[in-house]
Formats: C-alpha cells, structure tokens, sequence
C-alpha cells in the first residue's frame, strides 16, 4: 500500500523515536511455546489482595467519578504523610502533590512544563528509556552519563560534572536504578546534591523502586537533602511494590508554584486519575502492612538464585542492591548485546533483554526477577548451557 495522507502530514515529532530493539525481540518472541519470560519490568506477583478488595469496595460505592485534578485530597495527605514517614520528605498535600497515571504521565508533564528547546538533562547511562522519549518530545536533549560495572553502574559525580554545559538545565536520579538495580549512597547524593547547587540545576528524583532494596542497603531520597527542596521533583508510584503496573498509578511532589504551572496540562491530559484506584491505594499507606516485606523477600529468593548461578557460569554482573534487575556482563560469548538476546530466545526459548536497549549498554543484558522462582530456574538451567555453547565456540 502506497503512504497515506495521513501518514505523510504526520509530525516530526511523531518520528522522533522510531520503534527498536526491544520491539524486534518482542515481536520475535510472539508465538515461541514454553517461553521463559525474564525480560518484562512487570511483576509476575498478584495485587495485594487487600488493595483489590478496597478497589471492588470502592467501585461499589459510587467511586466511578472525576476527582479533584491533582488527586483524592485523602490520597493526598496519605501520600504527603508517607513521604514524610520514609523519606524525611515535607509536601503539602493541597498544593505539593499530583497523583498521576503512573509515574509515566508525571514524567511527561514536568518535562514538557520544565524544558524549552535545546535544554539539556543529565542521566545516568544505561538508563529507564522513557526518559529519552519524554526529554526529546519535550525538545530537550538527553545528555547520557556514562555508568560502568566497576562503580556498579553507580553515577559518579565527576562523569556529571564533565557533561554540565551552559544548557544544562536538570538531572535524572533513579535510584534504585533500572536496569542496573544500582543504589546510590547517600555520601555520593550529597556530592550530587552539591554539583545541582552550585550549577543551579533541577533535580528529577525517580523513587518508584524505593521499597525493592536488599541486604541492609538504604534508599534515600535526594530531595530531603539540606537546600534540596526548590530545585526538586519527587516521582514515585505504586506499580512496582505493590505489583500494580495495570493500575496506573503514581504521583509526583514539588513546590507549589512549579506544580500550579503543570496543573492545565495535567487537567488536559487525563482530568484525573481513575477514582477506584485512587481510592483503594488507600488501603495500603493508610496502615503498616507487610505486603511489601512479602514482596521483597521474594525478589530476594530468585536474586540469590540467579546470582550464584550467574556465578556458576562465570558471568560477572552489577551487585544488584535494589530493583527486581540484574545487569549481566555477557561479553565473554563474544555475541553482541542483541546477538545474545536473540539466540537465547531462538535457541534456548528464554527471554531476556539486551542492554543496548537502554542506551550504552553493548556487552551486557538484563535479566528481570519477575517469574516464579521454578520458571526462574528453567531460565537459568537453558541460559548456562546456551552460554557454554556460545563461550566454548569462542575458545
Ligand atoms: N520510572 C522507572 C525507573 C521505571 O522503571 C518505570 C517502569 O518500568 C517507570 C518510571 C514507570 O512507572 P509507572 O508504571 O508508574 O508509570
């Protein structure tokens, strides 16, 4: 068929980020039985049920409304209070917070409401690569600060500090970090903090993997770092410890005056976010629960496992302190990123993703958490004879 019309009127900026890697090895995973899926960032775990029945509970009550555009004031202040709780963060939850469709609608409005044209942003590379559409769509510039395994793809304030420019306008920290599962300490977000001071520079702060942290490590938030507070945007959500990717929803937190000037654009996007769920996201901040210690442990399980088998096949990886990810060095198969990926799928019936797909990540791949752990071990069982064959023809 010949181009539409449609087609050919469309924007340019409908081009800007054509459809990839990570896009082939979906379509090409469509339809290949018994597959091993260890390439998804959505959890595999069910909804708390207390959450579920708080939503059915809500639904029957009449809660099928628009809300106040920035969220359920109750919502609001569970939120503001949360924050406060575990972040030693202070919103106020009339005019500091907006529940959102995820963090994904959050990451759209303030980049589209904090950037004009040639604006650079700094992040950490490999990086969640939404972040590249939402900066580009903005008509920014995503600005890739280099990580390596050494450093455990930790951001090194020094690689920031080389890529400031006199358009440098914010700064990306997700921590814990997908892909890498990388966990900023607090020391090396002080000298962050200090760079953003002293060369006047927004910080975005995307916590959405806060809660997903092993062994003893602690999650701090950038924000509630002494001078931190005008020059931050707070992202977090429920999709990732509370296993509600399907949700939709997140909520950001920042002065009242930036979040006034988002309000129209917010309003015009979704109005509001769906009154139900809103509603039943009360049923975990309102009380302590051990939903999410439930959760973690069981991450931590299919962790420990991939890791010694990780070990097991002599593939070094990025100690994984946070997320449900673990960012594998697979270059001693000598098969690129994608190559890799694309045999095991075909070969080996496992899914796993490249680490090209999220950015400069050529020599690595990342395995997600998110299967039962005896599908995790099948993954792992196929995966390490498929890498022996790869690394014998190498020798
Ligand atoms: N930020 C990061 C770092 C993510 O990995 C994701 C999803 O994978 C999101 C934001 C989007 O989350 P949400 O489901 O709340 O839109």
């Amino acid at each position: 068929m010949s181009e539409t019309i449609l087609s050919q009127r469309a924007s340019t900026r409908a081009g800007v980020v054509p459809p990839g890697e990570r896009e082939e090895l979906l379509a090409l995973a469509e339809g290949i039985p018994d597959l091993v899926r260890l390439g998804r960032g959505d959890p595999d775990l069910a909804t708390p049920p207390v959450i579920v029945e708080a939503a059915i509970k809500a639904l029957h009550n009449g809660f099928t409304h628009y809300t106040h555009w920035a969220g359920l004031e109750e919502l609001r202040q569970a939120i503001s209070a949360k924050l406060k709780r575990d972040n030693g963060l202070n919103y106020d939850p009339n005019t500091e917070i907006v529940v959102t469709t995820g963090v994904q609608e959050a990451m759209y409005v303030l980049f589209q409401c904090l950037l004009n044209p040639g604006d650079e942003v700094l992040i950490a590379d490999p990086l969640y690569t939404a972040y590249n559409f939402m900066v580009t769509y903005a008509g920014g510039r995503i600005i890739h600060v280099p990580t390596e395994e050494k450093d455990h793809f930790i951001l090194q304030p020094r690689a920031l500090l080389e890529r400031i420019t006199p358009k440098t306008k914010a700064v990306v920290v997700n921590t814990p970090n997908n892909p890498t599962g990388a966990v900023i300490p607090e020391e090396i977000l002080k000298e962050i903090a200090a760079l953003a001071i002293e060369k006047d520079l927004v910080i975005i702060s995307d916590e959405i993997y806060e809660k997903i942290i092993f062994d003893g490590a602690r999650h701090v938030s950038i924000a509630s770092l002494p001078g931190m507070y005008g020059r931050s945007i707070v992202l977090n959500g429920f999709s990732k410890a509370y296993s509600m990717t399907g949700w939709r929803l997140g909520y950001m937190a920042a002065p009242s005056d930036f979040i006034q000037k988002c309000r129209m654009l917010k309003y015009a996007l979704t109005i509001s976010v769906n009154h139900a769920v809103q509603a039943a996201a009360l049923a975990v901040l309102d009380e302590e629960d051990d939903s999410v210690r439930e959760t973690v442990a069981v991450y931590d399980e299919r962790r420990r496992l991939v890791m010694s088998r990780l070990d097991e096949m002599g593939l070094s990886y990025s100690y994984p302190a946070g997320t449900f990810y673990i960012f594998v060095n697979i270059t001693s198969t000598g098969l690129s990123s994608f190559e890799f990926c694309r045999r095991l799928l075909q070969d080996a019936q496992v899914q796993v993703m490249p680490g090209t797909v999220y950015g400069n990540g050529e020599g690595y791949i990342r395995i997600s958490l998110t299967a039962p752990l005896d599908q995790m071990e099948r993954g792992m069982d196929r995966m390490a004879s498929a890498v022996k064959r790869y690394q014998n023809r190498q020798s």
